[in-house]
């Protein structure tokens, strides 16, 4: 406004100045909403733990509950409960990224490296369904100046997709490269893929793609979003490609320098 004042007459920029202010209301407003949105979808996502916890509660009480069952009902309660943990956690951590809260920590570190600590991380759970993990490092190593433990969470959750999604004797293979202004890492696997008429959704909050193949696979819909916000706020970008029942690769492209 201050620069306009040569430019427009005083009706002009008080009528600047009341336009500005309800722009500002109507963001502010806006921002409201996504964050009541996103609390109402967090509330309907809880129910479901919460009524198979209550469910199961009530039936532990019947006299006539065997140790077959009890054993069962109470692992049903571990499981929804480490949802409920899930959930919440994730939650917090994406409504702190929403709320640009988490600032970037940079760091120059060896993102080859990196690769390698986060595929040892889910190596035994890739072993539990024989999943072969391929890592095709690059000489010399890569290196990023980035946030370390953002990055590190980004490829702990495309690798931890890459196990859930996969089939028994899959494989996972996890690429790098430099390039032109940066670099990128793709992680592949040959899983259960994602239908191309849902793929458009899948960083959405909370968004799984429907079906039994991913129902029957615990997850909260919530670690692409927190990817996708990771790496932009990195300025770089996340993409991927699929094919149903055979599929999936997803990359990340950092710049040199975020
Ligand atoms: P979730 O906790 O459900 O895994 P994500 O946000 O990580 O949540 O992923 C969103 C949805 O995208 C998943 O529920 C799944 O339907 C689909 N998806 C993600 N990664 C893969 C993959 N590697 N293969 C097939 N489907 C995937």
């Amino acid at each position: 406004l201050n620069k306009m004042e040569n430019t427009y007459n005083q009706d002009d920029l008080e009528l600047l100045q009341i336009l500005s202010g309800q722009a500002a209301l109507a963001i502010e407003q806006t921002r409201l909403y996504q964050q009541s949105d996103m609390i109402a979808e967090l509330v309907h996502e809880l129910r479901t733990p919460l009524t198979s916890i209550g469910t199961i509660a009530y039936l532990l009480q019947r006299p006539t509950v065997g140790e077959a069952e009890r054993l069962s009902l109470a692992k049903t309660i571990q499981q929804e409960t480490q949802r409920l943990s899930n959930l919440s956690s994730s939650f917090l951590d994406l409504a702190r990224l929403e709320a640009g809260r988490v600032g970037l920590c940079l760091t120059e570190f060896n993102l080859s490296q990196m690769i390698e600590e986060c595929i040892e991380i889910i190596r035994p759970s890739a072993a539990e369904q024989n999943i072969e993990v391929i890592f095709q490092a690059q000489t010399p190593e890569l290196t990023v100046r980035a946030d370390p433990n953002q990055i590190k969470q980004v490829l702990l959750n495309l690798l931890t997709n890459a196990v859930k999604y996969n089939r028994p004797q899959g494989k996972i293979t996890i690429a790098q490269q430099m390039e032109n202004k940066g670099v990128s890492v793709s992680v592949s696997d040959t899983g259960i893929g994602i239908p191309p008429e849902q793929s458009a959704h899948i960083f959405e909050k909370f968004y799984r793609v429907s079906g039994e193949e991913t129902a029957s696979r615990a997850g909260t819909g919530l670690g692409l979003s927190i990817c996708k916000r990771i790496i932009e706020n990195h300025g770089g970008k996340i993409s991927f490609t699929s094919a149903l029942n055979q599929g999936s690769t997803f990359t990340i492209h950092l710049p040199a320098s975020a």
